[in-house]
């Protein structure tokens, strides 16, 4: 019989079928859900090394209906890849807006920093720049307590139209963070060429930090960011040696188990660090 090359796929394959058959109907799934109010918000809190509360990230959830909570690394890259993701993006927006409205009427003390990730399909969309400044407006809200988390897919693509983004969203106050930082083939060009205020040092570093190297190289990218002006936030920390070593370092901005777990909006303006000791 004739090879098959590795990328074919073989026709009749009961378990990839399945596969498709599951991915069909979770992009057709998803399609719905946007409209049926099924997607809500978490938000995981980012402290100072004591556990001060100084801001949070955005996560976003999806409560489907029968298969349950599903997690975001699952169904954002279908969005991605149905073209879905710039509706998912839209609603996303609109919802942390609306959430901050509703705190102020509360009056009660939210975080005056909070992250939302940014899919790099929505951030290449030419109408993103405007379609984002049309929402602040309609909200009301202060971009300077926004913070745009960003990844390296993609971001140097087309260079140009990149920066010209850029720079207007900073003009307009918002802050701009790199994301995952050291996954992928990050390079420090990225640092020196884009308008960023913010690094994020990526789950992966963390974890790894008893090794010696990481260690060193941990460290000199916390150098090199506080030398260009970059905050620095350390992800996924989930120990507090983690929290100590990086204290160390001069990282002064962490966000992991160690410290909170994504939070429902009214636990989050509620919360305190209790180190569980
Ligand atoms: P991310 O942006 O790197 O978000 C951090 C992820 O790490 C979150 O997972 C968070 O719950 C998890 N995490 C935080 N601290 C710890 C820790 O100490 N230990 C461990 N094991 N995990 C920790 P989550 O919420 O499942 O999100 C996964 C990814 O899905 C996110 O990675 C992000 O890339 C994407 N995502 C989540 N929400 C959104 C969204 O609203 N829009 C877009 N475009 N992507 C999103
Ligand atoms: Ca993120
Ligand atoms: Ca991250
Ligand atoms: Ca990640």
């Amino acid at each position: 019989a004739k090879q098959q090359g590795p990328g074919s796929i073989r026709r009749f394959d009961p378990a990839l079928q399945t596969l498709l058959d599951s991915r069909q109907s979770l992009e057709k799934e998803l399609a719905d859900s946007i409209k049926e109010g099924q997607f809500f918000l978490l938000f995981q809190p980012q402290t100072s090394a004591d556990g001060q509360l100084l801001g949070a990230e955005t996560l976003i959830r999806w409560a489907h209906p029968v298969k349950g909570m599903i997690r975001p690394d699952l169904f954002i890259s279908v969005a991605e890849e149905t073209g879905l993701i710039r509706q998912l993006g839209q609603w996303l927006f609109e919802a942390v807006f609306r959430q901050i409205q509703i705190w102020r009427r509360q009056k009660v003390n939210y975080p005056h920093h909070l992250a939302i990730n940014v899919s790099p399909l929505q951030f290449v969309d030419p109408s993103f720049v405007e379609n984002l400044q049309k929402q602040v407006l309609y909200y009301d809200i202060e971009p300077s307590e926004i913070v745009l988390e960003l990844v390296e897919t993609g971001l140097l693509d087309n260079k140009h139209e990149t920066l010209d983004k850029l720079h207007k969203l900073r003009a307009m106050g918002f802050k701009l963070a790199l994301d995952d930082f050291g996954t992928g083939y990050s390079s420090l060009s990225y640092l020196k060429d884009l308008p960023l205020d913010i690094l994020k040092i990526d789950k992966s570093f963390v974890d790894d930090l008893q090794t010696p190297s990481t260690l060193k190289l941990v460290h000199a990218i916390v150098d090199i960011s506080h030398n260009l002006n970059l905050d620095v936030v350390c992800e996924g920390v989930e120990h507090k040696w983690q929290v100590n070593t990086l204290k160390e370092m001069g990282c002064r901005r962490f966000q992991g188990y160690y410290f909170a777990r994504p939070l429902q909006a009214d636990t989050l303006v509620d919360w305190q660090f209790a180190p569980a000791e």
